[in-house]
């Protein structure tokens, strides 16, 4: 019945919040399912993985009607809590389907993912997500250049692809000025 969101840059702590919310239901004693696109191959398969190195067991889907497969194949009901991370990957109107599906169950459905793209462009699934969530959850990282709080994620690299995959290596936190001045500042000197 229940959505929350929680949303950012790269390096926000998304993933480090979405864990500490499946931790404290398990302490609870709720049955939380966890799931993630399997396009995100950062770090390990089968677990939602932080930055930090803080590790939770998932299974990692290929479309995310996959997810109400698994949950309907366990034949245990829907779960207390169906987890989500980097939501922003899976295809639009398949996302908004099993979203709107989740809502209507007893189940609290908690979204992490990117709310804009390294462009500045928000992704549709957050920006829905956000729509018809009770919570939202907006965390900020810390810009690299600056030290201010970073709203942004900057792509180091050229490609001009929505999604690439990638880590420090390609990505920078940054705040809305650094990141509108493009060109990585240490570089350019
Ligand atoms: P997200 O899921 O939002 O990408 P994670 O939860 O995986 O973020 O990781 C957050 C962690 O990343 C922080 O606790 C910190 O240890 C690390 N980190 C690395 N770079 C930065 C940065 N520029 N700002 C904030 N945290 C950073
Ligand atoms: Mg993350
Ligand atoms: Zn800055």
């Amino acid at each position: 019945m229940k959505v929350e969101v929680i949303c950012g840059p790269m390096f926000s702590g998304k993933t480090e919040e979405l864990i500490r919310r499946i931790t404290r239901a398990k302490y609870a004693k709720l049955r939380v399912l966890s799931f993630k696109p399997s396009i995100d191959s950062r770090y390990s398969k089968t677990s939602i993985a932080s930055h930090s190195g803080a590790r939770e067991a998932c299974f990692a889907v290929n479309q995310v009607e996959d997810i109400l497969d698994i949950i309907n194949q366990r034949g245990q009901g829907f779960p207390d809590i169906v987890a989500i991370e980097e939501a922003q990957f899976f295809e639009q109107e398949g996302f908004k389907n099993v979203l709107c599906y989740l809502r209507k169950q007893h189940t609290k459905t908690i979204i992490a993912g990117l709310d804009m793209d390294f462009a500045g462009v928000p992704f549709e699934n957050i920006i829905y997500a956000m729509g018809i969530a009770n919570r939202v959850d907006k965390l900020s990282a810390v810009c690299v250049e600056c030290g201010a709080d970073a709203t942004m994620t900057y792509r180091k690299s050229d490609s001009n692809e929505r999604v690439e995959i990638g880590e420090t290596d390609i990505y920078e936190a940054r705040c809305y000025g650094c990141w509108q001045r493009k060109k990585p500042l240490k570089k350019a000197m």
